[in-house]
């Protein structure tokens, strides 16, 4: 995830809520040694390298966060892939911030691509892959997931009141903040910036909730007057181009981290059918 994390508190006892921010901070950066695959220790790093020789023993957590991600990805018409690493490595996103794919290793990293070429074994909690190649990226849920882990632990310290955010693109309002509102979020324009001008971004409202933000800028390139960015459709092999900027909010970080990258790749077309899947979601898409 390689991002920064932050944690708003309030309530009455600085100590108590200092101690809770940073053992919540500590678990953000433990799932963070577990998912990174650019680390090279890490759960996913340790799949990558030999889960297409042998079976893969993860721990619970991750196996289920996996085994999650699957089924997300089955319910969004396969628009969030975790498979998806082999096309971000091809497209330069990599460590990078884009290139040109070569089109013979595009055709290659296609054949890696979809989570049928991942199996779970639910007795032995391994994870194998069926073929070489397959590469697994956890870049669009990971965060969420982070959030997700350090709001239960916030929760569990009996905070009430705070923010949690990572990487300017997710966050979770626990209760209310003090002057007794909601929590508000403004979403962020191409420049990093809260909206003040021609597009109308919306400002959000949340209580235990969360939002995410997945969008086409930020790591991009330009190529004959197309912006392409990080945010790869993995059915086409090809950077989305059907919407700029995507929003979801619902209960859950995990769930709006992947469903915003889905939502990038289905576009406004895939708005409606998304909805009618996760009732519950609200979402915003430009
Ligand atoms: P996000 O900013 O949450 O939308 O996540 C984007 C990151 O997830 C990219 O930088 C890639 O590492 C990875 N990624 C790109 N396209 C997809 C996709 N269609 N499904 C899942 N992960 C993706
Ligand atoms: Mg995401």
């Amino acid at each position: 995830m390689a991002t920064r994390f932050e944690i708003v508190l309030h309530g009455a006892n600085a100590t108590s809520l200092r101690a809770a921010g940073e053992e919540a901070l500590d678990e953000i950066a433990r799932i963070e040694s577990q998912l990174s695959l650019y680390r090279p220790t890490s759960e996913i790093a340790r799949v990558n390298a030999r889960a297409a020789y042998e079976p893969v023993r993860v721990t619970p957590p991750v196996y289920n966060l996996l085994k999650h991600a699957r089924d997300l990805s089955g319910a969004c018409e396969r628009a969030f892939d975790i498979t998806i690493a082999p096309l971000v490595r091809c497209w330069g996103f990599m460590g990078g911030t884009g290139e040109a794919a070569d089109p013979k290793q595009l055709a290659e990293a296609r054949e890696c691509i979809g989570m049928a070429h991942v199996h779970f074994d639910d007795a032995k909690q391994t994870i194998q892959f069926d073929r070489p190649g397959v590469m697994l990226d956890l870049g669009a849920i990971g965060k969420g997931y982070a959030i997700d882990r350090a709001v239960e632990f916030l929760l569990e310290a009996g905070v009430e009141s705070a923010l949690v955010h990572g990487g300017t693109s997710t966050v979770y309002g626990i209760g209310k903040p003090m002057d007794g509102g909601a929590w508000k979020v403004a979403v962020a324009n191409a420049f990093g910036t809260p909206n003040t001008d021609s597009i109308a971004l919306p400002t959000i409202t949340l209580e235990n909730e969360a939002l995410s933000v997945s969008a086409i800028w930020g790591r991009s390139f330009e190529k004959e007057g197309k912006m392409l960015g990080h945010v790869i459709d993995p059915r086409t092999g090809e950077p989305t181009q059907t919407a700029q900027l995507a929003t979801v909010i619902t209960k859950s970080a995990t769930d709006s981290d992947a469903l915003s990258t889905a939502l990038l790749v289905l576009g406004q077309p895939g708005e409606t059918t998304l909805k009618q899947t996760f009732p519950t979601i609200r979402t915003f898409i430009l």
